[in-house]
């Protein structure tokens, strides 16, 4: 099954292949669960891509013989970097040519089901790529007036701010991040990266209205959670 986004101002669609995501990427997230040390390459992992929803769709927990999986739904607000052209062992300095463009997404996680997991060191795949956990904005092609090393990243629920980040001080940016996703599993284009959540993560409950905002305006994305 292949997974399509919308491309802002275009009538072509990004075909997604694998999608990449990256935990611990901002200091004062780690902060908030009470840990103060930078990792020291980028933590990654992964989501099928059959989890992917677009603005107007509602993000739902899983169940499993007739109840919820889990009773924690929390949202995380990350800049996604597409990626456009195949690549292995790519260098930072050459990184912005494999560039498709940005799209905001919120790397929904299942709270209680990943920290059982941590505490049991199984994998993290059913607390993060379950259906409906990865929703993503339209793509904005890459261009001279986007600079990803500076961009806001803003969510709101039911019209309330909960979480307010820049790229900027992202611990390993996106270049590095490239240059290092492509060295362990090459990239290849269709690829899309979340590249980590700024602090602020925290709960959702049924019927919340999800609005993130990436750049000022430059994307929106639109979902909410059912009931
Ligand atoms: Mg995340």
């Amino acid at each position: 099954m292949s997974k399509h986004l919308k491309i802002k101002d275009s009538d072509e669609l990004f075909e997604v292949n694998n999608i990449f995501c990256i935990g611990r990427n901002y200091l004062d997230h780690i902060k908030e669960f009470g840990q103060t040390e930078k990792p020291e390459k980028p933590v990654v992992f992964l989501k099928p891509n059959s989890a992917i929803i677009e603005s107007g769709q509602k993000i739902a927990i899983p169940e499993y013989e007739g109840r919820k999986i889990s009773k924690s739904l929390h949202y995380e607000t990350e800049l996604v970097v597409a990626i456009g052209r195949n690549g292995k062992n790519i260098s930072e300095e050459s990184a912005e040519e494999h560039i498709f463009g940005y799209a905001i997404g919120l790397d929904m996680t299942l709270r209680d089901i990943q920290n059982e997991a941590k505490q049991k060191g199984y994998p993290w795949t059913t607390a993060k790529g379950f259906h409906t956990s990865a929703p993503l904005s339209e793509i904005i092609r890459r261009n001279d007036s986007i600079n990803p090393m500076n961009l806001d990243l803003e969510l709101e629920i039911n019209n309330v701010r909960k979480q307010f980040g820049n790229t900027s001080v992202m611990i390993f940016n996106i270049y590095k991040l490239i240059s290092y996703i492509s060295s362990i599993f090459s990239l290849q284009k269709g690829d899309l990266i979340f590249t980590g959540t700024p602090a602020g993560v925290g709960e959702v409950d049924p019927e919340d209205l999800l609005e993130a905002t990436l750049g000022n305006g430059l994307l929106k994305l639109i979902v909410e959670v059912d009931g």
